[in-house]
């Protein structure tokens, strides 16, 4: 399959292509150029139904024959949905990978595409995170051979779990610690991708929330949970998404778009305006970004929006939540729900809880995006006990970490991957 740019403008491209390309050259998003129902008769398994999911937009791609192999080696986890103590709300817990985030799911197979299209030259993945994306990145690349990973965050504005995560890798992987905020961190990254003389000497790639290997696998869960959930129940099940730059909840739409049985979608995002205002207006209206407790979704121009235009913006709905509100629904979870809630997936609560206070009756699902230990200083005050980090996650806190002072310019940067031996 070709994907094309949301732009229109620019040469339609192979997966493969595309992933490494990153950004379109006309400034637009890579999209699937259709999107055809799949049979999922007797596809049970997570990675059984991620694999009829995927196969058509690999098809004719050199990553094609190694889909089942690559998907065996990235989804090592289940994305399961658990019943709460109140019996019409489910929770897609997507946080069983490594670093107990969903971001785990799309790093690890893009880990496994980018692994397979090695070059004689080794490449080197750049990205830039406010706190989860550049840990998923890193676990999910260390040790891979032929590949380098250089991830810069802004110092002291990550949570010190989130800092000694991204430290704690080592070899192939570099945790740079930025003066200046995330925004300056992803100047300098894209500028690095716009510097076709930097980019010819050392090939890099981009593992932000817009590539298409991050995007496409995190259709398969939602494909999973909705297909055992038509089993059980007979009927589609409706989602509610923390979102922030909309890489996930895109997936939820694609999925329901090639016709897997979802039904409402909504869009939960936190204080920051800019999901629910670009939803109402019908194009992207972006905001300065505000801290909140749920940061990872502190987004003030959701990168992924110009893919939901494309796609359409049927059935799918947004509000915004503040930051008293989530700290209500983390407060009460265990009590009413008999789950602690991280702060993303307080504002998801919160979202099916204000469709309920309309008169909806559905059955909805809130997705999990991380396990409540990785923010356990927002969560621990709330329930009132210790929230112990998931196997895997602690150990990694458990291991040294070392990070890289580096000034917030190119030639900064350049010099420090030069001087990376
Ligand atoms: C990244 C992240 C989000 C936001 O996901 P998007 O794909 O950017 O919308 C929500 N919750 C957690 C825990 C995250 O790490």
């Amino acid at each position: 399959m070709k994907f094309v740019s949301t732009r229109g403008h620019a040469e339609p491209l192979g997966f493969s292509q595309a992933v490494l390309q990153g950004l379109a050259p006309d400034g637009g998003l890579y999209v699937p150029s259709e999107l055809m129902p799949q049979d999922f008769t007797g596809a049970t398994t997570l990675r059984e139904v991620a694999e009829r999911l995927l196969a058509p937009f690999l098809e004719e791609d050199p990553l094609a024959s190694s889909l089942q192999e690559m998907l065996a080696q990235a989804f090592t986890f289940d994305a399961p949905l658990v019943p709460t103590k109140d019996s019409k709300l489910q929770v897609l817990e997507l946080f069983h990978g490594p670093t107990a985030a969903f971001k785990d799911f799309g790093a690890r197979f893009l880990a496994q595409c980018v692994q397979r299209l090695g070059t004689s030259q080794a490449r080197t993945v750049l990205v830039a995170t406010s706190g989860d994306t550049g840990g998923a990145v890193a676990s999910a690349f260390h040790g891979l051979p032929g590949v380098r990973v250089a991830i810069l965050y802004p110092k002291g504005l990550v949570s010190p779990r989130q800092a000694h995560q991204l430290g704690a890798f080592g070899d192939n992987v570099r945790a740079f610690s930025v003066g200046g905020t995330f925004d300056d961190c992803q100047r300098v990254v894209k500028a690095a991708f716009a510097d076709v003389a930097l980019r010819e000497k050392r090939p890099l790639v981009s593992a932000n929330s817009i590539s298409l290997a991050r995007l496409l696998p995190q259709a398969a869960y939602y494909a999973h949970a909705a297909l055992v959930h038509q089993r059980a129940h007979g009927e589609p099940l409706s989602v509610a998404v923390p979102s922030g730059n909309l890489g996930n909840g895109l997936a939820c739409l694609l999925a329901r778009a090639m016709g897997l049985p979802l039904g409402d979608v909504v869009l939960a995002s936190n204080a920051n305006r800019a999901l629910v205002d670009s939803l109402a207006a019908g194009h992207l209206a972006a905001h300065p970004s505000i801290a909140t407790l749920a940061n990872a979704m502190d987004v003030g121009a959701p990168s992924n929006f110009e893919r939901l235009t494309w796609l359409g913006p049927r059935r799918v709905t947004a509000t915004a939540v503040d930051d008293e509100t989530i700290r209500a629904r983390v407060r009460e979870g265990e009590a009413r729900y008999g789950h602690v809630w991280c702060p993303h997936t307080a504002c998801a609560v919160e979202a099916v809880e204000r469709r309920r206070a309309q008169g909806d009756s559905h059955r909805w699902a809130v997705v999990a995006t991380a396990h409540p230990a990785k923010f356990e200083t927002v969560v621990e005050p709330l329930v009132g006990h210790p929230v112990p980090p998931p196997p895997a996650l602690a150990e990694v806190l458990a291991r040294p970490s070392e990070s890289f002072p580096l000034e917030a310019t190119l030639p900064a940067l350049v010099e420090a991957l030069d001087a990376w031996r």
